[in-house]
């Protein structure tokens, strides 16, 4: 007897509010959960994949099942559409960071809840909802094997960002940064997928330019090494995000670039080493920073800097301090955050201890708009406008020659992601 098909619909949330902070950004890249999600159910199923930044949620659509991923600044919005599911008749999964940052919270308004990684038990409950008995909640506590995953669906991609895929290598980072989602996500552990099948993934791709969607790519150096080598072949350019140990194995950057690295994301977070020790990055050392970017230069590699404002000994002055180191680096690009304590972190927790949590309306925890808690040495307002500040000079047109004009890295690369974040720059202060 056949099988009847169902349909599932799969949705990456993402408010208004959020959309409107992002698009400043410009470059909003392609996410990968739920076209890889999508790999892993059975071909008896129609799978409907509705990326929020490109359209609508239609709620007229008929289907069998709705799952939904988004992180916190898109909670009640994600709530907002699962309650509005729900009361038509269809069932609700929820998951992704909030969800397995804030479990309780997000079952109220669903039908089954995924904690922690969800294609753990992915599989196993979608056979489980077509017989009509499945859980309420899947939690993993150990992070499934990387060993055998399928390749994400790239028919289900829809972005439009410039590049020509997203892959990942790895998942996870091994550090325990205070301010973080993945220790509490992940438990600091780090999985690998086998490197004949990121390479394959990767060729597979017919375009030049590919995000490499890791947490760290520098998690596993030894790893990462036997990647680069079997990436080199496919001779494409590509990114990713990497902790600043980069930096220090020359062998790492070598292969990187040789294997088409054009930039990488550092999260050097803060140029106060005060800063970084109270939020349990010690091993960023600042007065390392400037040669550290010089080690990345010299393999022409340009580098993104992770930057977070707002630590407890953070000052005033640290937003233009800032602004000083990153141009006389010439550091390529640059992304600023407000710190934000995301709930389940420990700096969520030592804030709450402290009460100086300021509201828990996770639409606010965007870490671009907002500030959401109690800063020590500033204002919310000097938070904000430093904030600001910061993105207005790093992508100023005086900025830019400054920092391209020394860099060891090739035009064709920086000059258009600066062009971009200076215009995102420029409408952000046009619309405010
Ligand atoms: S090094 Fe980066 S990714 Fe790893 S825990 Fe710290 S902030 Fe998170």
């Amino acid at each position: 007897m056949a099988t009847a098909v169902r349909t599932l619909l799969l949705i990456t949330a993402s408010s208004p509010e959020i959309q409107r902070v992002r698009r400043r950004r410009v470059l909003n890249f392609q996410q990968i959960t739920m076209p890889y999600l999508a790999a892993f159910v059975p071909p008896r199923w129609t799978v409907i994949h509705v990326d929020e930044v490109v359209r609508p949620v239609d709620f007229g659509l008929r289907v069998d099942l709705v799952a939904i991923t988004f992180h916190t600044p898109s909670a009640p919005h994600a709530y907002a559409i699962a309650d509005q599911f729900r009361q038509q008749g269809t069932p609700v999964v929820l998951g992704g960071p909030h969800v397995t940052l804030m479990p309780d919270e997000a079952q109220a308004h669903a039908d089954v809840i995924f904690a922690g990684a969800a294609e753990s038990h992915w599989p196993q409950f979608l056979r489980e909802f077509e017989a009509g008995r499945h859980r309420q909640r899947y939690s993993s506590t150990e992070p499934p094997t990387l060993e055998d995953v399928p390749i994400a669906r790239k028919d289900l991609f829809h972005r439009r960002d410039h590049t020509a895929g997203v892959l990942f290598a790895t998942r996870g980072c091994p550090h325990h940064c205070d301010f973080c989602t993945l220790p509490v996500m992940y438990q600091s552990r780090v999985r690998k997928r086998p490197v004949e099948a990121v390479a394959d993934e990767y060729g597979s791709f017919p375009g030049k330019v590919i995000i490499l969607w890791d947490d760290n790519i520098a998690s596993d150096m030894e790893y990462a090494k036997s990647l680069f080598r079997a990436l080199a072949p496919h001779r494409k350019w590509w990114s990713s995000q990497a902790s600043i140990h980069a930096a220090q194995d020359d062998e790492f950057l070598e292969l990187a670039a040789r294997s088409g690295c054009k930039q990488l994301f550092i999260g050097l977070e803060s140029i106060s080493q005060a800063s970084l020790n109270e939020v349990q990055k010690p091993f960023n050392r600042v007065s390392d920073y400037a040669r550290a970017i010089e080690r990345i230069h010299s393999h022409g590699i340009a580098v993104q800097a992770g930057v977070v404002f707002g630590f407890d000994n953070d000052e005033p002055a640290i937003f233009a301090k800032t602004l000083d180191f990153l141009e006389a680096t010439g550091v390529q690009n640059a992304t600023f955050n407000i710190l934000t304590p995301f709930p389940g972190t420990r700096l969520y927790h030592r804030f709450e201890a402290e009460g100086r949590i300021l509201t828990r309306d996770w639409s606010k925890y965007n870490s671009r708009a907002d500030v959401v808690f109690r800063p020590r040495r500033m204002s919310s307002e000097e938070l904000l406008a430093g904030y600001e500040y910061a993105n207005h000079r790093f992508y100023s047109w005086r900025s830019v020659c400054k920092r391209l004009s020394r860099s060891p890295v090739g035009l064709p690369w920086t000059l258009p992601l600066n062009l971009a974040y200076g215009f995102a720059s420029s409408l952000a202060r046009f619309q405010t």
